[in-house]
């Protein structure tokens, strides 16, 4: 008779015959510098913390020390403007960050750079708008332009975050000319969701954050996952390199899609702020464990199809995994 208990008679038999298994490789961790220098713990998400420019190489070492290849960053500036046009500053405070680890950890660390318009506008829109109706090739060719500083600054890998139809093209090409071409490009796309509040507070200053911007116009409905791959096949078809499925959780479905449509694309998979306060809040009830809760999720949006995760546990990750061991 067959039985499925043969399988599962030790712990030893049952690592044996999985077909995947997590490793802190497959891990980036997000980190927020402030150019103001101030450093605490963000609100919104306890237990992670701002940087400054002076010890975000200390963060960055911990990374490396626990096998985690990456991080994605985000910088936050003092002065934002209309059309973010200082974010073109040849000594931008994205410059120094990035001049300032890649001396520091050449390329012992990949440095992936979150490109978009809300981390440089007042308003903090992600794209240009014109009587509510979205700038695609404005927002676009901006990015490029974005993209090309970062990358000269020495980010490794340009993530462009506004979903603007024909910013992969833009960016690309604007990679391209002036001599990146070797730069991969790593596509968010986003299905519009409430999960990204906690983040949303932690890089704005005010206390309604992005209030009127309807960010339904940009991002994809998330009960609707033909408009989810029809902008995956847009990024592909312009170039993207890498995309990226954000929120995880409550888009595995669209990360095993992504990936059964383009087997040989890398995905990644963006376990966001709501994500990270959702594991820690029941934990805090003590009726779950945040670690089992943690390791569940990311192990399910890893057998999903992600080939690598973002995710604000991505330290605790790494040393619940070598604990393991
Ligand atoms: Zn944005």
């Amino acid at each position: 008779m067959r039985l499925t208990t043969r399988i599962k008679r030790s712990k030893q038999i049952i690592r044996l015959v999985r077909p995947f298994e997590l490793t802190s490789s497959d891990l980036i961790y997000p980190v927020f510098i402030r150019e103001d220098g101030k450093r605490f713990e963000i609100p919104s998400m306890k237990e992670q913390r701002y940087y400054s420019l002076k010890d975000c190489g200390e963060v960055c070492s911990k990374v490396i020390n626990a096998g985690i290849p990456a991080v994605m960053i985000f910088g936050l500036i003092k002065r934002k403007d209309a059309d973010g046009s200082v974010a073109l500053q040849k000594s931008s405070f994205h410059v120094k960050i990035f001049k300032k680890l890649k001396k520091e950890f050449g390329d012992n660390l990949v440095l992936m750079s979150n490109v978009c318009l809300c981390d440089y506008t007042v308003s903090g829109s992600c794209v240009y708008m014109e009587k509510g109706k979205v700038l695609n090739e404005k927002t676009a060719e901006m990015l490029g332009k974005i993209a090309v500083v970062h990358a000269a600054a020495g980010a490794d890998v340009v993530a462009p975050a506004a979903m603007a139809d024909g910013q992969i093209r833009h960016m690309r090409s604007a990679l391209d000319k002036a001599g990146f071409e070797d730069v991969p490009i790593m596509s968010y796309i986003k299905t519009d969701s409430c999960l990204f509040q906690p983040f949303f507070k932690a890089v704005s200053s005010s206390k309604t954050p992005r209030k009127g911007i309807d960010s339904s116009k940009f991002r994809t409905d998330i009960i609707n996952q033909k408009m989810f791959m029809a902008k995956v096949d847009l990024d592909i078809s312009e170039g993207s390199d890498i995309i990226i499925v954000k929120p995880a959780l409550a888009n595995l479905d669209l990360i095993l899609l992504t990936k059964q449509r383009y087997p040989n694309i890398p995905i990644a998979a963006y376990q966001v702020s709501g994500e990270y306060v959702m594991i820690k809040a029941p934990s805090e009830s003590g009726y779950l464990n945040e670690h089992a809760l943690l390791m569940e999720t990311l192990n399910s949006i890893k057998r999903a199809g992600a080939d690598m995760i973002l995710t604000y546990h991505a330290l605790e990750a790494a040393e619940l995994l070598k604990e393991k061991r």
